[in-house]
């Protein structure tokens, strides 16, 4: 569906169609009125430890506010680590010229420094020679576009390590002076009028409610949404790219050096085992895993196309369906493709992919038109490298983000910096990406802690001062 410069790497989907239990009725039930206990009172609450969450959390506390970061799992980094969609990618444009930096930079230095990120050398931005690398592991979607005269280029982009990134993310939060809950379900926003003033809590522990000054909903899918009055939209266009469930999975101790033997000096037979593959119900395509002690490791994106991405009908449907076709597709490589025999599936995402569904419509509502412009915002907190769009990419290569666009429009008190934030479809099918939302989350904390000390709304931030502090946490503005 979406239209890239490189080679296309995934085939998008187009929304499955399943027999529904409909676990909906009419009937409905009255809750037993009762008094929850406040466990927290600060001034910043953040809702998911995901990219955007976790950059949030550590923004807000940096710029001194009390922070408090919750997560529903027992680990940070949301699709990032235990989504096992461990490719950071976008980072600089077609021409080299990076744009990312800030808290996501921050991470891929500190994970470089541990030996868990690996990406191009800074020569090859923008240049064609080391394209064959990406080429060759199947992964030109996120590292390889052609430039104006027709050359394959390298791009900037990052994969990282989830495992050490989780430690690194814990160590990151919890250095920045914010406090963390693990295993934390956010149920819903507690509101006075149209103002959020705090959340409820499920979790092990009981039903528990935090008091906040600004809450920033960082869940990915904008679970608080609903109960906060905002003006939403979830349109997303059938068979694109945020109109996929992910599930992934990583398959190891494949032999690479005889599979591509195989594939090289039989190319006949190489054709018939994965056309055998594909008859019964396999599919035989995966990325080489890019991490520098990744050998004899690949990872397998199975996308499946649907409009809704927080039924838990539709989830538990995917789950049990995607995971019988990746178990089926792994036994048949195992049987047919030479390379495979000694293999196993190390580990499937814990954490089923999402990557589209609600959004706010904000103070200001990003639409396909503002890809088309060189003219940044006047309140811009992030610029992003337009790498998906083809000839339109080569003619603007940077794409700007108001801060606008993380503030809902009438709701007081409260953010929104994960994918849920206002764009349109168009808008989001590029944007929307970890990169992305580590930028959301960053200057939505900063902004927090901005709006915080001077005692105004979040709506009302200073965006001089909130400019200045991104600044000096790295991010690259205009
Ligand atoms: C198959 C697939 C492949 C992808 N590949 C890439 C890729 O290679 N590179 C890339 O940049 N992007 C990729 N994406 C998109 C990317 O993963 C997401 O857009 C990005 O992770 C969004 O970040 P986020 O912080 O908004 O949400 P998430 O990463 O989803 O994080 C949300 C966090 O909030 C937590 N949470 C959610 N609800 C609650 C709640 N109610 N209470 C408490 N905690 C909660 C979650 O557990 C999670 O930790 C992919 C997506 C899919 C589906």
């Amino acid at each position: 569906m979406a239209q890239y410069s490189g080679e296309m790497f995934y085939g998008y989907d187009k929304p499955h169609q399943f027999e529904r239990k409909n676990l909906v009725t009419a009937k409905t039930i009255e809750e037993a009125r009762r008094e929850v206990k406040v466990i927290r009172e600060t001034d910043v609450i953040v809702v998911g430890g995901g990219p955007g969450g976790t950059a949030a959390a550590v923004s807000a506390a940096r710029g001194g506010a009390g922070t408090i970061l919750l997560e529903r799992y027992g680990h940070l980094g949301g699709m990032s680590t235990g989504g096992l969609v461990n490719i950071i990618p976008n980072l600089a444009d077609i021409y080299g010229e990076q744009h990312i930096g800030g808290f996501c930079q921050e991470v891929i230095d500190r994970l470089t420094a541990r030996g868990a990120a690996s990406f191009p050398d800074k020569k090859y931005w923008g240049k064609s020679e080391a394209a064959g690398k990406y080429l060759n592991a199947n992964m030109a979607h996120f590292y390889v576009r052609k430039n104006g005269e027709g050359e394959r280029v390298v791009l900037y982009t990052a994969v990282i390590d989830p495992e050490i990134s989780k430690d690194e993310m814990n160590r990151m939060v919890l250095e920045s002076g914010a406090e963390l809950l693990l295993h934390t379900w956010v149920t819903e926003p507690i509101m006075d009028g149209n103002t959020v003033k705090g959340v409820i809590v499920e979790s092990k522990s009981g039903r528990q409610a935090l008091l906040g000054k600004v809450v920033i909903d960082c869940t990915g899918d904008g679970d608080l949404l609903p109960k906060t009055g905002c003006q939403t939209t979830d349109y997303m266009v059938p068979g694109s790219r945020i109109a996929q469930f992910g599930f992934v999975y990583w398959v190891c101790n494949v032999n690479l050096d005889k599979y591509d033997n195989f594939a090289k000096s039989e190319p006949e037979k190489f054709k018939e085992a994965t056309q055998q593959i594909k008859d019964l119900g396999g599919s035989p395509f995966f990325c080489r895993g890019l991490l520098d002690n990744h050998e004899g490791v690949v990872w397998v994106h199975r996308l499946i196309g649907s409009l809704n991405q927080t039924d838990t009908e539709e989830m538990t449907y995917i789950d049990v369906s995607a995971r019988k076709q990746a178990v089926l597709n792994f036994e048949l490589m195992r049987k047919y493709m030479p390379g495979f025999e000694k293999s196993f599936i190390m580990l499937s995402a814990p954490q089923l992919g999402t990557s589209g569904g609600r959004r706010i419509i904000g103070e200001y509502f990003l639409t396909g038109e503002d890809m088309d412009t060189d003219i940044p915002f006047e309140d811009t907190i992030a610029v992003f490298a337009d790498n998906d769009r083809g000839e339109k990419s080569l003619k603007y290569p940077k794409t700007f983000v108001p801060y606008r666009a993380l503030v809902p429009k009438e709701t007081e008190g409260f953010l929104v910096a994960c994918r849920a934030f206002s764009a349109d479809h168009d808008f989001s099918e590029y944007f929307n990406l970890i990169p992305h939302c580590m930028c959301f989350g960053q200057a939505a904390g900063a902004a927090a802690a901005i709006a915080v000390k001077d005692g105004v709304s979040v709506r009302k931030a200073d965006y001089s001062k909130l400019k200045s502090e991104l600044i000096k946490h790295g991010a690259i503005l205009p």
